[in-house]
């Protein structure tokens, strides 16, 4: 077993307290449990990838009635095996296990692959579900890294940064491949899973009830709520523009937009680009800022009266996509609402 130390513990005491941990309260009798088949530990691993335990049992069963084998699913047709997956969704994971029971069929001579680098050669096999395959079926001391391992050693190591960087995820895996024991992997493997669904939760984990408190760098620095680090938020898309109020004796000229896209065919007021017009003298009144579900849309109204030459009368067509409206009376066109908000705020500046 190994000595290493990673900082505030020794990896033999972390894997002791986790195979402890698992023979006192680990999970072993769910339907993928006692069983070395490695067509049925694959088969669970698959099912369980981003889906709970309780929606995966009677998939679990059904399938397994129907496949009994590797090589019954490798000879159904796909048709029927997506039939079987119907409603437990991401269908890929579905087209992967039949296409992988053919590989087994026509490159393996219907046989498991054996070892960890075979394994991940079949597809939709990453490096944890082969170490899981591995580890459960032929008692080989391979690492994990599900969701679940990731947030039980983020959170016990302290783990800086999102784990969708390769950086941060290269250091779970070290951390994964120092920690897992070279016997009692199978156990300490099913331990690691369970911690991470049953008492390091997402939200409300269960610390006091865990085997790993005492050294827990999260817990001991009281950021278990902040670690693992989530997804950095992409900045949202911005957009900036002015308006320009041309305003004469409490009349404004509005512009149609365009019928498709955003406000299309809405009256708005006419609108340039921020980063192709060079502000003079305009007057700036308050930006506005609107919101739309995938960007936001800076505005700043400039005020331009004074550029006007002549005096519009009410309504008058500019032309097809301008007009003049009063102020003072209702606008019997389509507005957009931080058009309708601005409007009033005008009467006062003309
Ligand atoms: S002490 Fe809390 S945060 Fe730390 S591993 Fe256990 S459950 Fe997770």
């Amino acid at each position: 077993m190994s000595k290493t130390t990673t900082r505030s513990w020794s990896t033999t005491v972390f894997s002791s307290k986790v195979i402890a941990y698992y023979h006192s309260k680990g999970r072993k009798n769910l339907p993928w449990h006692n069983t070395k088949d490695p067509y049925r530990i694959w088969l669970s691993e698959i099912m369980l990838q981003q889906t709970q335990v309780k929606t995966v049992i009677p998939y679990y069963q059904k399938f397994l009635t129907a496949f009994p084998a590797v090589l019954d699913l490798a000879n159904a047709d796909l048709d029927q095996v997506l039939h079987l997956w119907s409603g437990l969704g991401y269908y890929s994971r579905a087209r992967n296990l039949h296409k992988a029971a053919q590989m087994i069929r026509d490159e393996f001579s219907g046989q498991f692959p054996k070892n960890q680098a075979e394994l991940e050669t079949l597809p939709g096999i990453g490096r944890s579900t082969a170490g899981a395959i591995a580890a459960f079926a032929f008692d080989l001391p391979t690492a994990i890294l599900d969701g679940n391992v990731k947030r039980v050693l983020a959170r016990c190591f302290a783990i800086e940064g999102w784990y969708g960087q390769s950086k941060v995820l290269n250091q779970l895996w070290d951390l994964s491949e120092k920690l897992t024991p070279k016997h009692q992997t199978a156990a300490y493997n099913q331990a690691m899973m369970d911690l991470g669904a049953i008492v390091c939760k997402r939200s409300n984990p269960l610390c006091l009830e865990c085997p790993l408190l005492k050294n827990c760098l999260a817990y001991q620095s009281d950021r278990v709520q902040e670690l693992p680090h989530k997804k950095p938020k992409k900045a949202r898309p911005s957009k900036s523009v002015y308006w320009l109020i041309y305003l004469n004796n409490q009349q404004i000229l509005l512009e149609k937009r365009p019928p498709t896209g955003i406000w299309g065919g809405l009256w708005s007021l006419p609108e340039i680009p921020q980063d192709q017009y060079q502000l003079t003298d305009e007057q700036q009144l308050e930006p506005i800022l609107h919101k739309f579900s995938h960007y936001d849309l800076n505005i700043t109204p400039l005020l331009i009266q004074k550029t006007m030459q002549k005096k519009p009368n009410i309504s008058i067509m500019e032309s097809e996509l301008t007009a003049w409206y009063s102020l003072d009376e209702t606008i019997p066109v389509g507005l957009p609402t931080p058009v309708s908000k601005l409007l009033p705020k005008l009467i006062e500046q003309d």
